[in-house]
């Protein structure tokens, strides 16, 4: 089977009507590249044997709040198409920022409320980036189901709300945090990490499991929990907290005391990488896989 790549939106268009001609079903995966085994286990998740596989990859300029960090964003196109290929991608659309926002463009997206907390806060400007842009790519694409990793479980609840307050349709569907053996959530930014931030970051995740382990054993106070994940953290001079909060899974808003499923979701520098990470956890539970 063959991976065709394009960069035009009327290529994709027509592919994608090809695909519908022959009764296949749209499975979409929209990433921004420098692909990993994350966005390998959500290709898994979206290929399907009466599916069309569309993978998007596109370094969203408008989603970033720091020059730098969008600068810097690691770009590895071909390396990407080779992925996809070993993937059983059919279609990989890699858009110049010309043919996604022909300019002036006056129409942006954004969802509110939930945008207020977590990345939210400290990225202005950046949900609104995303939201956009998916909605774009949803429009170009106009898939069945689209997929999503829980590693960015602030934007996976954006998007899924977006799409029912929209009545976009589309089915959006959540593939689980994949991490290296050592925990570290997989993700682009990693390959930014010199060797001894790379040694520090697996903290990021040892301190959420201890703060769900707070919540397996009935701790209700928000307050108590955060203390335990930073308390992890904070024995770990290299990293950084920016945030590191306890949210409402859906509303991403913090919860006054811990009765029902929550989000524990930290962002954290590692020198001049910024990492994010988010575990669920159940009273009585602890981590919701
Ligand atoms: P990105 O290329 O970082 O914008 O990510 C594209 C998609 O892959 C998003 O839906 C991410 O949530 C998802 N993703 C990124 N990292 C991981 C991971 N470690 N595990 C699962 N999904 C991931």
């Amino acid at each position: 089977m063959s991976t065709q790549l394009v960069h035009t939106i009327a290529e994709v268009r027509e592919a994608v009507a090809s695909a519908r001609r022959q009764g296949l079903t749209i499975e979409f995966v929209p990433t921004m590249g420098a692909l990993h085994e994350g966005h390998g286990s959500l290709m898994d998740l979206a290929r399907r044997p009466q599916g069309f596989l569309v993978v998007s990859i596109f370094v969203n300029p408008i989603q970033f709040d720091r020059p730098d960090d969008y600068e810097r964003y690691p770009r590895t196109l071909e390396a990407d198409v080779e992925f996809c290929r070993a993937r059983g991608v059919d279609l990989v659309f890699a858009p110049s920022i010309e043919e996604m926002y022909p300019q002036p463009q006056r129409t942006f997206v954004e969802v509110t409320g939930l945008t207020e907390h977590l990345c939210g806060r400290f990225r202005p400007g950046h949900f609104r980036g995303v939201t956009t842009v998916v909605t774009k790519l949803f429009g170009i694409v106009q898939p069945d189901r689209a997929y999503f990793g829980e590693k960015d479980a602030q934007q996976l609840a954006v998007v899924r709300r977006m799409v029912r307050d929209l009545n976009l349709p589309v089915e959006i569907v959540s593939g689980p945090t994949v991490r290296e053996a050592d925990g570290l959530a997989m993700s682009s930014r990693n390959r930014r990490l010199d060797p001894e931030h790379r040694r520090a970051a697996p903290a990021i995740y040892r301190a959420l499991q201890a703060a769900a382990a707070r919540v397996a054993a009935g701790a209700e106070d928000p307050g108590e929990v955060r203390s335990a994940a930073l308390r992890v953290l904070e024995a770990e001079p290299l990293l950084r907290v920016e945030y590191l909060e306890i949210v409402d899974p859906e509303e991403i808003q913090p919860v006054a005391g811990i009765t029902d499923e929550v989000l524990i979701a930290c962002a954290v520098w590692a020198g001049n990488v910024r990492l994010i990470d988010s575990v669920r956890a159940r009273p009585g539970r602890g981590e919701v896989r």
